[in-house]
């Protein structure tokens, strides 16, 4: 068990991490650390998280009253607290505006296709939790319906929230749902995100369960949707630069006026 002194170190250390992977602008994102049943450390609202002092950090009660600390805690409290309450396991708790994770829950999209072997085992499924106003009430109820069987969610037109057995846990998780969001915005690029086959997921689900790794975890697909459908070829539109149309436009033209040209 580490002491008091060197959790809130670790928080400024976690929080140079995300400053420095740009999941944060300016002074966005917060962290919190459990140290006992009812007793939180949590970062201060209004000062980039990549610039912390172990002094900054506060220590609050369940209700959110602040027992240590001379900063406000931040205005994203109430749902790093909701966690605590529904999950007795967890300890530590991350959220961030990670871009491509942030670029997924505003485009209504969740994290929950069979694209990455590591994904279906570590991180599972990442849904959306509903819209709510920062700060209000209305985050923490949004997030209720999702932590006790998921390692993370995506806010709505927001950003990201990861929960885990500790700090260095829950930031990792953080790294993988962005790390997958960023590689599925990429193959949706090329070929289009292509799920692993229902058959391949069992496999991995068995090898989770033997590991003991918990959550909601991807179902995978059918073919021919899955990656043994060998869409190997991306559609026409999809393959033609603007250069190589205005070539078929020019050589086409070409043919017409050879022909014309015989014909007078
Ligand atoms: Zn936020």
């Amino acid at each position: 068990m580490l002491t008091e002194n060197k959790y809130k170190k670790q928080i400024c250390d976690i929080g140079k991490r995300i400053y420095d992977k740009g999941f944060v602008a300016a002074n966005d994102g917060n962290i919190s650390i459990r140290v006992s049943e009812n007793e939180f450390l949590i970062t201060p609202t209004g000062v980039s998280k990549g610039f912390m002092t172990p002094d900054m950090i506060l220590k609050v009660d369940g209700q959110g009253n602040v027992l240590d600390g001379d900063y406000r805690p931040t205005s994203e409290m109430k749902m790093h607290l909701l966690v605590y309450q529904e999950r007795p396991d967890i300890q530590a708790v991350v959220h961030v505006h990670p871009p491509f994770a942030t670029a997924f829950a505003i485009a209504g999209i969740s994290l929950d296709q069979a694209i990455l072997p590591e994904s279906v085992v570590y991180l599972g499924t990442i849904p959306i939790a509903e819209y709510g106003t920062p700060s209000t009430q209305e985050v923490p109820d949004a997030v209720k319906k999702f932590v006790h069987h998921h390692k993370g969610v995506l806010l709505e037109n927001h950003g990201a929230l990861t929960w885990g057995k500790d700090l260095e846990h829950a930031y990792y998780l953080m790294e993988s749902l962005e790390f997958t969001a960023k590689i599925s915005w990429i193959a949706k690029q090329l070929n289009g995100d292509r799920e692993l086959s229902k058959e391949h997921v069992q496999t991995l689900i068995d090898m989770k369960t033997k590991m003991g790794v918990q959550g909601v975890s991807p179902v995978g697909s059918v073919p021919p949707e899955g990656i043994h459908a060998m869409k190997m070829t991306p559609p026409l539109e999809q393959s033609l630069t603007e250069h190589d149309v205005n070539l078929i436009v020019e050589k086409v033209t070409k043919n017409v006026l050879d022909e014309l040209k015989k014909l007078l």
